[in-house]
């Protein structure tokens, strides 16, 4: 599933095609309307069809398209859900589900947003802007400013869970999911499978560094393409081969030399190395 980072990947792709741009028609393919929710696709697109996009936001693994009329038009890409920046002569292939043509002063002929997902989870909606906050995770996003090394230690402390599904939590923290948690908890040399509420404050600190970190590089790579992912030009990210522990059991970690592990754990297959990490 895309993460923060290539979901923010994705987002830097699009900016410079959306941003002033005028959305002239919004085709959701026949069959695929239910995506949209809690609207019919007619409404769907008598909402967004000939506004401008002013901004284009990310929120955790949420994209936000601020529209010019006051709403949100809100993606989650989920599973499978890519966003692809082409020409109008695209050719539709079997699992896109929507595509958005859009108008620029700024370039010509028009751009097409093809939207493909295979797994078919990916999900739209509109929302009036000021209420695009009850649409998304409380949580602040994990590249946030105000995402505060305070801020992750009061929340771990008050949660009586493990690290690996704390950090999963969106309430906790938006935008990390299983490739990140894991790479992060092995950065910051902690099992996952740990109690918040017994980490010192030090090991929240290098968690907290571990988390930034762990994002930033991904983010330089691309994100990780896992299963497939690409971003807005069809382009797998390049960061899985960088991963230390992620879909790496039973190969050798990188420092250590020990055999890295993969145990079933909040639901999720979780991947760390016995040794660096406890
Ligand atoms: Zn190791």
């Amino acid at each position: 599933m895309p993460e923060l980072p290539e979901v923010e990947t994705v987002r830097r792709g699009l900016i410079p095609y959306v941003l002033g741009s005028t959305i002239q028609r919004a085709m959701v393919h026949r069959g695929f309307g239910r995506m949209i929710k809690d609207s019919s696709v007619k409404a769907f697109r008598e909402t967004v069809e000939g506004t401008q996009i002013e901004e284009l936001k990310r929120h955790g693994k949420y994209l936000i398209f601020r529209l010019s009329n006051g709403r949100s038009w809100i993606v989650h890409l989920r599973m499978t859900g890519a966003f692809l920046v082409s020409s109008g002569h695209h050719p539709r292939d079997r699992y896109e589900r929507a595509r958005i043509k859009i108008t620029s002063p700024s370039y010509t002929p028009e751009v097409v947003l093809v939207f493909n997902d295979v797994r078919r989870f990916g999900t739209w909606e509109c929302v009036p802007t000021e209420h695009e906050t009850d649409r998304i995770p409380s949580g602040p996003d994990a590249l946030a400013i105000h995402f505060t090394r305070d801020d992750l230690l009061g929340k771990l402390r008050s949660k009586d869970t493990s690290l690996k599904s704390a950090l999963l939590d969106q309430a906790v923290v938006a935008g990390l999911g299983n490739i990140y948690v894991d790479e992060a908890c092995f950065l910051a040399g902690i099992r996952p499978d740990r109690k918040t509420k017994n980490l010192s404050a030090q090991e929240v600190q290098r968690l907290y560094d571990a988390i930034g970190t762990t994002l930033n590089r991904a983010l330089e790579q691309g994100g990780t393409s896992f299963r497939n992912y690409v971003n807005a030009f069809g382009i797998p990210g390049g960061a899985l081969s960088h991963c230390q522990v992620y879909q790496r059991d039973g190969e050798y970690c990188r420092i250590c030399d020990s055999t890295i592990l993969k145990i079933k754990h909040a639901g999720r297959g979780t991947h760390y190395c016995p040794v660096c990490q406890d």
